[in-house]
């Protein structure tokens, strides 16, 4: 096998800093390139919705790398977009600057918000993707403007809360039903309506956005009932798409993500890829997935890089259980595993009620998910039960016990 010289990571957010943390942790001694298309350091999104939006941290608290970069002795391009690969020539070429050659290449290239068919470009309507649009929008919430959020995804909830928080009005539309209800299933969607609407929140469910209208600035945002919220700052939140569109016609194979085999590796030998924009074959679940989570992105990214080194003889299967956690008001929710609606649902802890509870999901005999809201130790178990395998009759029996 030939020397590898050179590897290029494109992505200077959590993945693509895992995977260079990774690569000189793991010996790597030669050129890294590490391309990112924001001029910032990695900076950690979470609190992007949450404490940064609710003014409570200052964006040097959610810098993600503490010791900063220099360790690494990478070739930074932050600020700079990667535009085209060549597979063949080993080449990506950036939007301004000399085109970076590689033995071996890395993709932690994330995703995007998603936009409303014909969203207008006015001044008050923002996504939230970045620490650029959480100060923007953060500021716009000093002068307390009527909010109405599109879309009761997890940031869409929790951009309602920390709007409610800062002492906003705000109203939540969801075309499909109740906020979370995709994610969690109808008993825990209720329990979020109800969290809301016991905030004050004005959560309209079930109709969707006919548009956003005004003439600058945004004014009102008409909705397919034919009622009419009057609207000083917009947030959209309904969803991501992965950051592909650099490999189009690249001969990396893509469908909804990077697609990639059960150790991370892409349909092209030698590149990789990682985080959101990742689609892989969990073979935990047997199962293409893309996990748009925090933790999957650190793991996977630490796995991609194992492949990348050892080679596909030696790099175990990237088999993780999926893991979210969400913040809103004084609830913090922790989901672990694959739960769906139809699965068999028991609360093990607690109640709904009580919004204090353990519930653990079962499908086929399986114990497919444990989902726990604030009895974050207690759910520590659950994730590890199901990193077991246990099977759903074991669990309850566990549960008993
Ligand atoms: C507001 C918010 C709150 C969240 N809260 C939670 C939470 O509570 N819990 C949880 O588990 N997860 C949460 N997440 C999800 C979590 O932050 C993501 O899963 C994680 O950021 C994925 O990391 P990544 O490195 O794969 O992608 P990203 O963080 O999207 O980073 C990709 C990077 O690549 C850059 N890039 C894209 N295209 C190019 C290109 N062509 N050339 C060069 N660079 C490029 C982007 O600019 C970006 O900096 C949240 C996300 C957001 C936005």
């Amino acid at each position: 096998m030939p020397e590898l010289r050179s590897v290029a990571v494109v992505g200077a957010s959590l993945a693509g800093l895992r995977a260079v943390e990774a690569l000189r942790a793991r010996g790597f001694e030669g050129r890294i390139d590490w391309i990112g298309a924001e001029s910032r350091e990695p900076y950690d999104r979470p609190p992007l919705s949450k404490e940064v939006l609710r003014s409570e941290w200052s964006p040097e608290r959610i810098a993600l790398a503490r010791n900063g970069l220099a360790g690494f002795a990478a070739q930074q391009h932050f600020g700079r977009r990667a535009l085209r690969l060549e597979v063949a020539a080993r080449r990506i070429e950036l939007d301004g600057g000399d085109p970076v050659v590689f033995d071996k290449l890395v993709i932690a290239t994330g995703a995007s918000p998603r936009k409303l068919p014909g969203q207008p470009e006015l001044a008050g309507v923002f996504v939230l993707r970045t620490l650029d649009d959480a100060l923007a929008m953060r500021g716009a919430l000093e002068a307390g403007p009527r909010v109405v959020v599109v879309g009761g995804g997890f940031i869409g909830a929790e951009v309602a809360a920390s709007c409610r928080q800062r002492g906003a009005a705000v109203t939540m539309v969801e075309a499909l039903g109740n906020p979370l209800a995709q994610a969690l299933g109808p008993e825990l969607g209720a329990l979020y309506a109800a969290l809301h609407r016991d905030h004050g929140v004005d959560v309209r469910t079930g109709v969707a956005v006919a548009a956003i209208e005004g003439e600058r600035r945004v004014e009102r945002v008409r909705l397919a009932d034919g009622s009419v919220l009057p609207a000083d700052l917009v947030v959209v939140g309904i969803g991501v798409r992965p950051e592909t569109a650099w490999l189009e016609g690249s001969g990396v194979a893509l469908q909804d993500g990077v697609v990639c085999d059960a150790s991370c590796a892409t349909n092209v030998p030698g590149i990789v890829a990682a985080g959101d924009v990742a689609r892989w074959m969990n073979p935990r679940y047997g199962e293409s997935m893309r996990v748009e989570h925090w933790t999957n992105a650190a793991l996977m990214a630490q796995a991609a890089v194992a492949r990348l080194l050892d080679g596909p003889g030696a790099a175990k299967p990237f088999d993780p259980v999926p893991y979210v956690w969400s913040d809103q008001y004084d609830t913090k929710l922790a989901v672990a595993g694959r739960p769906r609606a139809g699965d068999e649902v028991r609360v093990v802890d607690g109640s709904f009620e009580q919004r204090k509870f353990v519930a653990i999901y079962g499908r086929a005999g399986r114990l497919v998910g444990a989902v726990a809201m604030n009895r974050m130790r207690m759910h520590l178990e659950w994730r590890a039960a199901l990193d077991e395998g246990l099977s759903f009759d074991a669990a309850l029996r566990r549960a008993a016990g």
